[in-house]
């Protein structure tokens, strides 16, 4: 086969106190808490997916709220912003809402012909909107804290920065099927399948920056979508075969996940779109109680024990 993915599928970062993260994405930025579960590799630590109204591929933030760990650093070697879509026209409604919320701005810079709007959220994590030139077709979620004509519509790109751009272009080419559309100073652009919003990754080279350490406030791995396991399998074969140390293939309850690290150091991960958070909850109820895959449920009571009590916000009820 020859590997090409669609775009992006998530982006997880790690966060500290999940009450303040839970409060920002809902509250700020206006995204649906889709499902609150566990690391399934730290069970006594959640892992919170925020998205659209049913947590589709290619709107998902997630976090891992390590309330013990210590601060990261931003540099190469991680996905330095992760970037949101959001109508062409909502840029300054978002900068006045983002300082209701007490949130310091950047100036608004336009990239690709695109307006951009960067800050940091509560843990230090940058986020960016983008002011989306063509429409952007997908659906918002239309019951959060932001009114759904300035809602965000899903991931636009994400930013890998690199010491050094050839062997990450290479892997981002051979490995994920991209294809360089743009080049700016020291910004390559490459897009995936038919490219536009939640298909983009930039690669910013800036040698002269320290290596960044992955903790609280950066980027812990960005995933790009497979179409079913199939074609995952396939993919992971594929790799195995050229040499690239890649993870078996995990199951991640809500998709099957597969892990390898590009050269520049960030973590990769390659997930299915099936089957989705519809999978132990009604849509209508996504997030609201605690979910756990089938190995974890006899631990609840132990993990419930743990776990910090989480107050989600009166709408999402
Ligand atoms: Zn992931």
């Amino acid at each position: 086969m020859s590997i090409a993915t669609s775009g992006l599928h998530h982006v997880t970062a790690i966060a500290g106190d999940p009450q303040r993260n839970v409060d920002f994405y809902l509250r700020a930025l206006g995204l649906r808490l889709v499902k609150t579960t566990v690391n399934f590799d730290d069970p006594g630590t959640y892992h919170l997916y925020y998205g659209d109204s049913s947590g589709k591929p290619g709107s998902l933030l997630t976090f891992f709220p390590w309330e013990e760990a210590p601060q990261g650093l931003h540099g190469h070697g991680q996905a330095t912003t992760t970037a949101f879509s959001v109508p062409e026209t909502s840029i300054g409604w978002w900068k006045s809402h983002l300082a209701e919320h007490g949130v310091e701005v950047s100036e608004v810079v336009n990239r690709d012909d695109e307006d951009v709007l960067t800050f940091r959220d509560p843990d230090g994590l940058v986020i960016a909107l983008v002011a989306h030139s063509q429409d952007d077709p997908r659906e918002p979620w239309d019951h959060g804290f932001v009114p759904p004509e300035h809602a965000v519509r899903g991931l636009h790109s994400v930013t890998l920065s690199v010491d050094r751009e050839e062997a990450t272009a290479e892997a981002l080419s051979s490995d994920l099927g991209l294809r360089q559309v743009a080049e700016d100073s020291n910004r390559l652009r490459f897009a995936a399948g038919e490219g536009g919003a939640g298909a983009l990754v930039d690669v910013l080279v800036t040698p002269d920056e320290p290596r960044g350490r992955v903790a609280v406030g950066t980027v812990h791995h960005v995933a790009w979508r497979a179409p079913d396991e199939d074609t995952q399998a396939a993919w992971r074969e594929e790799l195995a075969d050229r040499g690239v140390n890649v993870t078996s293939i995990l199951d991640r309850q809500y998709f099957r996940s597969i892990y390898f690290r590009e050269p520049g150091g960030t973590l990769l991960e390659v997930a299915t779109d099936e089957p989705g958070f519809a999978i132990d909850e009604p849509l209508l109820e996504l997030g609201r109680a605690l979910k756990l895959p089938p190995w974890l449920e006899p631990r609840r009571e132990e993990i419930e024990g743990i776990l910090p009590k989480l107050n989600l916000p009166q709408q999402q009820l």
